[in-house]
């Protein structure tokens, strides 16, 4: 079926949640109790970049109220006093009472305070208490991202991609930062080594990040960065794949014709399929996990730890592995190389994630499961061979 047309029910969902961003709660209370107009007010300067000034203006006071408390918390933050703003997050802290608003407030400061100087443990417990009072989802939200960074902290990398996943909206600030933390620690659960041949295959060698299986070894797959991938756009919020349950089959239907032979083309014609599926589509990453071309080359598609975007629906893609044969095979049938191919490949899926072969699917039974419409993907040639390939497997 065309790429372009398929859309993929989970990223559509996503469009529900970006709601325009408001203002945080909290009272409009500047913390100026003086009452004269041309009095420095070291919320406005604090807003305005002035940390020092503000810190200045509020030490200077004799008593604070609960918001002159955060306020000097987060100038001395700003100004690495790292003492002073966990004194005041705390204090802070004391004073809100019942305040639910300035509660939650004191807590993300007192958290930020720990964290500045390395205590994780009281920092996440803080962060978390933030996140039990939180007025609404978007301060939710927003407690929640302060909770995974406490994690990382303290080297809890899974923790913290647990509440990264339960991040709903994705108009959050400090996300984006989040998920480059979140990229750069997290390592491959499991990691069979994949020699990349060919002659302008490069030599590379990478690592598969993909659900733990048995460990056996994959067959020779290009990598991704092989034919220069784009990353995946974490902020598209994929889903992690979780486990194997099935695979499903398609064909690339691509209106030109017959794909070229060398490395280097088809290698275009993979990023070309990524660019319609992040850039068009808007989704993460390129739809597939696999994609195979007429020589018999396995291209890597998107990280089999991510759930795909192939099969139709949410439902549909759920553990659900894509591999899409490079051709229209209503037209032309698999050739020898790439059927020798997909035969490996799925011997390996089914063996290496315990599966049935009953699971293996072309894409047009898999839709009719799952939605009205049918599809002719993946073409009555490819669905034959795959009818082959199960009986023999
Ligand atoms: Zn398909």
């Amino acid at each position: 079926m065309p790429l372009l047309l398929r859309r993929c029910l989970w990223c559509a969902a996503i469009v529900q949640f970006v709601v325009l961003l408001g203002c945080a709660g909290g009272p409009e209370n500047n913390g100026n109790n003086s009452g004269a107009v041309d009095a420095p007010d070291p919320a406005r300067m604090l807003r305005s970049g002035d940390a020092a000034g503000a810190r200045h203006l509020l030490l200077k006071l004799s008593q604070r109220t609960c918001e002159q408390e955060l306020m000097l918390s987060e100038a001395s933050l700003k100004l690495h006093d790292t003492d002073e703003a966990l004194r005041a997050a705390l204090q802070a802290r004391g004073m809100a009472n019942d305040n639910v608003v300035l509660a939650h407030r004191a807590d993300l400061a007192a958290g930020e305070a720990f964290l500045a100087i390395n205590k994780a443990e009281e920092a996440l417990a803080a962060f978390t208490a933030a996140r039990k009072n939180a007025a609404n989802m978007q301060d939710r939200d927003r407690a929640t991202v302060c909770c995974a960074r406490a994690e990382l902290a303290r080297g809890g990398v899974e923790a913290a991609r647990r509440l990264r996943n339960e991040i709903l909206r994705s108009d959050i600030r400090e996300l984006a930062d989040l998920d480059r933390r979140l990229a750069q620690v997290e390592k491959p659960s499991v990691s069979p080594v994949i020699v990349v041949p060919g002659p302008q295959g490069a030599a590379n060698t990478q690592l598969l990040r993909r659900p733990p299986g048995k460990g056996l070894p994959p067959p020779s797959v290009h990598a991704r960065s092989t034919w220069n991938a784009r990353p995946i756009k974490l902020r598209n919020e994929p889903v992690p794949m979780g486990k194997v349950t099935c695979v499903t089959v398609h064909h690339t239907a691509d209106p030109n014709g017959l794909p070229a032979a060398s490395f280097i083309a088809n290698a275009a014609r993979v990023r070309a399929y990524q660019s319609a599926h992040q850039d068009t589509e808007k989704w993460a990453d390129i739809g597939y996990h696999f994609i195979i071309d007429r020589q018999g080359r396995i291209f890597e598609g998107r990280e089999l730890c991510w759930q795909g975007a192939h099969a139709g629906n949410e439902q549909a893609n759920l553990h659900n592995v894509g591999i899409a044969l490079m051709g229209d095979f209503e037209r032309m049938k698999p050739s020898e190389a790439q059927s020798k191919t997909l035969g490996s490949l799925l011997g390996w899926l089914v063996k290496e994630y315990s599966l049935s072969w009953s699971v293996v699917k072309g894409h047009n039974d898999v839709k009719r499961a799952y939605m009205a419409k049918g599809t002719s993907c993946p073409g009555k040639h490819l669905a034959t061979l795959l009818a082959q390939l199960k009986q023999k497997g």
